[in-house]
């Protein structure tokens, strides 16, 4: 008998996965798994049933679902149309549940100690542009070119003591942004808390930003997916979005029969 598969009644690896249970903590990237890419990220269409079908989950799992994006968490809200725990922008905005404030990783606290300090030096200079971005700070000289060199011997100055800043040089700006933020970063430290603390990290993905994830979680002795083709270090394969869908409402009906 077949629970649930994937479309054309083909075999799909879904079939592999183990089945699910109680104590998992489930984090589910958006675009690409939730959601069929759209040729523009406002474009997304999402499956009616899905928000019913991630806040029945959610509730199986006493809290323990998380949608983990590069998206922001307001553009995330406002498509899946309900309130969910979520990390976005990578993890550069963490909730860990779904009425909690939205906040920052501690690295990206260090950001505005940054931001302090280069703002002297930045408005002596109508030419140059400190650009502020969510957990990032970008230092633009385009109009600047002769004090190229001065910029980056600011920035080493000013980041030196900011452990975990890392700063990448791009043309005519400078970017600062901590390093060790990204989707295994927020992952980790979301099950460092409750609701997620002590249960099997499950995490599913499209991307190749989304391998972050899947080591963490398989370092944590979790369940790793990925969705559509490409090398991953992934333990578990589906073949498109519908049919991770498919499988999410195999969960909830195991989770709440
Ligand atoms: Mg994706």
């Amino acid at each position: 008998m077949r629970p649930y598969g994937g479309r054309d009644g083909a075999q799909v690896s879904e079939f592999t996965l183990p089945e699910p249970r109680r104590n998992w903590a489930l984090f589910l990237d958006f675009d690409g798994t939730l959601a069929e890419l759209a040729p523009h990220p406002d474009a997304v269409r999402i499956d009616p049933a899905l928000p019913g079908l991630l806040e029945t989950i959610f509730s199986e799992l006493d809290g323990a679902l998380a949608v983990v994006s590069g998206r922001r968490l307001s553009e995330l809200d406002r498509h899946l149309r309900v309130r969910l725990p979520a990390a976005g922008v990578h993890g550069l905005e963490l909730r860990e549940r779904p009425g909690a404030t939205i906040h920052p990783p501690a690295e990206a606290l260090l950001i505005a100690r940054l931001k302090a300090r280069l703002t002297g030096f930045v408005a002596a200079d109508n030419r140059l542009l400190l650009e502020e971005k969510p957990g990032a700070l970008a230092l633009h000289f385009r109009q600047a070119p002769d004090k190229a060199a001065e910029c980056a011997r600011l920035m080493e100055e000013a980041t030196a003591d900011l452990d975990g800043i890392h700063v990448l040089k791009g043309k005519m700006v400078l970017e600062a942004k901590p390093a060790r933020v990204n989707k295994g970063y927020a992952i980790e430290a979301m099950m460092k808390e409750p609701p997620f603390i002590g249960r099997i990290p499950v995490f599913a993905g499209d991307d190749t930003t989304d391998e972050d994830g899947f080591r963490i979680v398989n370092a944590l002795g979790g369940i790793s997916i990925k969705i559509a083709d490409g090398d991953t270090l992934a333990r578990y394969r589906m073949d498109d979005v519908q049919g991770f869908i498919n499988w999410l409402k195999h969960v909830a009906s195991v989770l709440s029969p």
